[in-house]
Formats: structure tokens, sequence, C-alpha cells
């Protein structure tokens, strides 16, 4: 059985959703994939299985898995989501490139202990946190340095 699928059918059923085939293909792609992908990733996916599911399908499915907390949405520099499985998996940050859109994980423990004791002193209870860092990788920042003056000029080379 495919990861997260119990768990995915609890969550619709304790939302009276009900278990359809398209919300189940849904997280079985998201679950196969590497990475963080988009909504255009998932429809390629669907065309190429000669399975069409709506884009609004699509996206309300992703809805819910990040609801459930089997999948996390993350955003880029662009506003664009992007998704990533969740589902036994560690929790862990991002910093997000605004030049090139590349996605880097992290984690560090004196970050998350820094954000226990901050909620702790406001008597404020997490439930889940999410983190991004938005600035330039490595390669932008040196391309930055190299036009400097050509200011906004951030080639592309490629995305994760
Ligand atoms: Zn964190
Ligand atoms: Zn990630």
């Amino acid at each position: 059985m495919r990861e997260g699928k119990q768990e995915f059918a609890e969550w619709l059923a304790s939302r009276k959703l009900r278990v359809t085939g398209e919300r189940m293909a849904v997280l079985d792609e998201v679950m196969r994939a590497n990475g963080h992908i988009d909504i255009d990733y998932l429809q390629e996916q669907f065309r190429k299985q000669k399975r069409p599911v709506s884009r609004a399908t699509i996206y309300r499915t992703l809805s819910h898995l990040v609801q459930s907390g089997l999948v996390q949405k993350v955003l880029t520099g662009e506003g664009q989501a992007r998704y990533e499985k969740m589902y036994g998996r560690q929790h862990h940050d991002h910093m997000i490139c605004l030049g090139c859109g590349e996605i880097i994980e992290f984690t560090n423990d004196e970050i998350e202990r820094l954000q226990d004791w901050v909620c702790h002193k406001k008597r404020f209870t997490i439930v889940t946190h999410t983190l991004q860092i938005k600035g330039f990788c490595e390669k932008c920042s040196a391309q930055k340095a190299s036009v400097e003056g050509g200011a906004t000029d951030h080639r592309r080379h490629g995305r994760n």
C-alpha cells in the first residue's frame, strides 16, 4: 500500500470528505515525487499516464494534503506554490533563492529551540511553524557581485 494512504483516507473521513480515486492519485504522485514540485508537474504526470485529473481537483487535493500534515507547502520568491511530501520525514526549514528559484533545506536545533522559547514566553502553544529565508544562493550571489551595477541581472541557471 502506498505511503500515507491510510492516514489520508482517515483524514478525509474525519472531514466528511469522500475517498475518491482522483484524490488518492494526487496523494500517490506527491509521495512518489522527489523534491519540491508544483501543480504543473502533477498535471504533466497525469497527462503522461493518460489519466486526466483537473487542475481544480489537484489544487483542492493538495490543500487537503497540506491541512492533513502529509504534505508541506513552500512558496518560492515569486510566490509560486511548491509542494513536498512530509509523511515519514523530519521537520525542516527552507532557504529560497530569489535569483534561480533553488530551494535549500536545512535544520538547526538552536533555531528550533529559540522559537519554542519565544513562544513559551508569550504563553503561545505551537502547533506548527514554517520558516523560509529568502535571498540569493552562492551561485547567484557570485553572479550579482560580478555584474555589479547591472543590478537585477540574475540569470537563471536551472531549478533544483
Ligand atoms: Zn523549523
Ligand atoms: Zn523541503
